[in-house]
């Protein structure tokens, strides 16, 4: 099932509102194609389920890209191996979101065989539910899959600290965290493949603030608009990507104020700092990138779960593989995720690769950009798209 922020998408907003936002753009309509990022599997799907990438490339010349924003997609098949043989060390059980469930590791298959097979993996909605049976199960040990982004992160941070003061003993975590900045640093590398400007999430910034971003607009000599999910929503940020590309001011623009405020989610934040520290992360499909996760503190370090296995049975999620190491080699998942290649355009899109049998990162999650061609796009290749208008299209009037 979609995120909650991803379901309220279906809400279509009024005529008048996508009438007004795409005469905006049309206003600031470039003379070549503008290369717009978002970096997020939520806004990725809003984007796709209501046509906005074929809205702004014909009112506004802009060329959405989709860049690593699925946290599920990007967690290295090296981690999931970690998890499987936890899973099945005896007397453990394994907690997780559900949608890990599926997600191909290197060697050991995935975890629904794993539990198929014998190992005991229970789903949760929240690191708080793992907290719980904790609580009720001494006898077992309850081992955690923190992943997820800077949104997410704090979710973990709390269970941490409420296992810390519980005594739980028997309660701990196998962290796979990842942070956006480094990776959007990482797109920039190459200055001839990186976008023009990238829409940031807003419910990361809701955590964050809009300060790092800020930051990064500056050190990358990029705009970054922070937007929400909803159809109004990202037709608002790519506005003002495209405003502040258009007046060469590399900055950061809140346009999602009604969530993101200065300073962020204070609480949250510290809570992160009590509980994790920035480390180096392998990203799947995209390898390994400098201080872009986080792994536990040193005061919160008897919680981690990496030590169960010993030493050397495994790799390390932080030393496993380069760029598209975790992948099949015929996925070319370090294009897709930086923008270089369409999802449609992979020859392996709708055959070999599917949701059921993916090849590579972009496919294994629902909030995947393949994953989201393939739910709604799935016979559309970037280079023969629909004549038809999207479900929300507005012409511009004729001349
Ligand atoms: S369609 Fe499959 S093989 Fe192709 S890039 Fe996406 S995940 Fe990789």
């Amino acid at each position: 099932m979609l995120p909650e922020h991803c379901q309220k998408n279906d809400t279509v907003p009024p005529r008048s509102t996508i009438d007004s936002l795409l005469a905006r753009l049309r206003g600031l309509r470039p003379a070549r194609p503008f290369r717009l990022m978002e970096v997020c599997g939520g806004q990725t799907h809003s984007i796709l389920r209501h046509g906005l990438d074929l809205l702004l490339e014909e009112h506004a010349n802009i060329q959405l890209l989709h860049g690593p924003g699925c946290p599920v997609c990007v967690t290295p098949a090296a981690y999931l191996d970690r998890a499987i043989a936890i899973a099945r060390l005896p007397g453990t059980l394994l907690c997780t979101f559900g949608d890990l469930l599926r997600v191909p590791s290197g060697a050991s298959g995935d975890l629904f065989a794993a539990r198929a097979a014998g190992a005991r993996v229970q789903t949760c909605l929240s690191p708080l539910d793992a907290l719980d049976l904790a609580g009720r199960n001494p006898s077992l040990r309850v081992v955690w899959l923190a992943i997820g982004f800077e949104t997410t992160a704090p979710a973990h941070a709390l269970a941490l600290r409420l296992a810390r003061e519980r005594r739980l003993a028997n309660f701990c975590v196998l962290p796979s965290l990842f942070l956006l900045p480094p990776v959007l640093c990482a797109i920039c590398a190459d200055p001839d493949t990186a976008p023009d400007a990238f829409l940031a999430a807003g419910h990361v910034c809701t955590v964050t603030g809009p300060a790092p971003y800020e930051a990064l607009a500056a050190e990358l000599r990029r705009p970054i608009a922070i937007t929400g999910f909803t159809p109004e929503e990202i037709l608002l940020g790519a506005c003002h990507a495209l405003r502040l590309h258009a007046a060469g001011t590399p900055a950061c623009f809140n346009a999602y104020p009604s969530a993101v405020h200065p300073g962020g989610n204070p609480a949250a934040r510290a809570l992160m700092r009590e509980t994790f520290v920035p480390c180096d992360q392998v990203w799947r499909g995209l390898g390994p990138l400098p201080r872009s996760g986080l792994a536990l503190s040193p005061d919160y370090a008897s919680f981690d779960a990496n030590a169960l296995l010993p030493p050397g049975t495994l790799p390390a999620p932080a030393a496993a593989g380069g760029a598209g190491a975790d992948d099949a080699p015929a996925c070319p998942a370090s294009k897709i995720l930086r923008g270089l290649l369409a999802p449609p355009d992979c020859p392996h899109f709708g055959g070999a690769c599917t949701p059921d049998t993916p090849l590579g990162a972009p496919m294994v999650s629902p909030e995947g950009p393949c994953s989201a061609f393939y739910l709604h796009r799935p016979r559309v290749t970037s280079s023969a798209r629909p004549p038809a208008p999207p479900r929300i299209s507005r012409r511009p009037p004729a001349s």
